[in-house]
């Protein structure tokens, strides 16, 4: 295994919501990325994500315009999956879907030098059986990023089956180069934070479509009634629909029907209604 003092560049899988921030943190902390995406379009629109980002940073005089530059001087996006055998560590930020996952680490343990780790950043999915189709499944573990990436302050670290103890050293280690604090979970449906967030985000769609109350009055309740930053539409929003059901889906396939997602959420997915990254969700943008 490659320690964290030989890595110098990192992979990332995704130009998208996370990939993006990834991509940004990791070359905040000094380090050379590699950008990966199918299409020219989404590795320039993640590029737009990350300049959007920086431009905050800098209008809160938390970062100079310079060291925004240098930021996005260290991230170089490609659409050819062989680029990545130059990274020393790989985060995978693509679809949240077990094939596409499988076929992009299959890929990956054929293109990546062997001493690689590779690390997913799954919201739901087996760790264990993505890394199945590899040669390296002691190489393999759940780097689990918070949304927005730039901002939140913790990874949940997921170990597999067959992950390696040092790997999981090794994890920690990476994350907290990135600025990030960790926590450990067993390599079980959701994990630690999505296992109790889904539901709740599922109980607020239930309730709104149920007349409950108003989608704002569900938003305003849970967050001066619990003291969250944001309410389950907004959050749900904010994280995309089709995220939120693709890991609701994952949850009531392994966990059963108390996390059966809500009729609404299936029906906006349906629509292209996917929250803040289309224009239009629970809410407007
Ligand atoms: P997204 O839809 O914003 O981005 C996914 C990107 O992956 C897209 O740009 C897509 O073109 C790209 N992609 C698809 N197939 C690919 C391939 N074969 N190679 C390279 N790129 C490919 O999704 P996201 O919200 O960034 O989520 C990415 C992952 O992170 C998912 O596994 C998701 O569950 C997880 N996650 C999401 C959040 C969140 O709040 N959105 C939080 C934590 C974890």
């Amino acid at each position: 295994m490659r320690g964290l003092q030989s890595v110098d560049t990192i992979g990332v899988v995704g130009a998208g919501t996370m990939g993006s921030g990834i991509a940004q943190v990791a070359a905040a902390s000094g380090y050379d990325v590699i950008l990966r995406d199918i299409e020219q379009d989404f590795i320039d629109s993640g590029f737009e994500s990350i300049r959007s980002s920086l431009d905050r940073f800098v209008t809160k005089e938390a970062m100079t315009e310079s060291e925004a530059d240098d930021v996005v001087d260290s991230i170089t996006g490609t659409t050819e999956l062989s680029d990545l055998a130059a990274a020393d560590v790989i985060v995978e930020a693509a679809l949240e879907d077990m094939e596409v996952k499988q076929d992009i680490f299959s890929d990956l343990d054929d293109v990546v030098p062997e001493d690689v780790v590779l690390a997913t950043n799954t919201s739901t999915l087996s760790i264990t059986a993505i890394a199945s189709v590899t040669d390296r499944p002691e190489l393999v573990v759940g780097l689990h990023f918070m949304n927005p990436v730039p901002i939140m302050d913790g990874v949940e670290l997921v170990v597999g089956e067959k992950t390696d103890d040092d790997v999981v050293q090794f994890a920690h280690d990476l994350a907290a180069d990135l600025g990030k604090e960790t926590w450990e979970s067993d390599d079980r449906p959701g994990f630690v934070t999505n296992r109790i967030l889904i539901p709740w985000i599922n109980e607020g769609i239930r309730a709104y479509d149920e007349g409950v109350a108003s989608k704002e009055d569900i938003d305003r309740g849970m967050k001066l009634g619990t003291n969250v930053p944001m309410g389950p539409l907004e959050l749900a929003d904010h994280i995309g629909l089709d995220i939120c059901l693709d890991a609701s889906e994952t949850l009531h396939e392994e966990l059963g029907d108390r996390y059966k997602p809500a009729y609404l959420l299936k029906r906006k997915v349906e629509a292209g209604d996917l929250g803040k990254k289309t224009g239009t969700g629970f809410y407007d943008y």
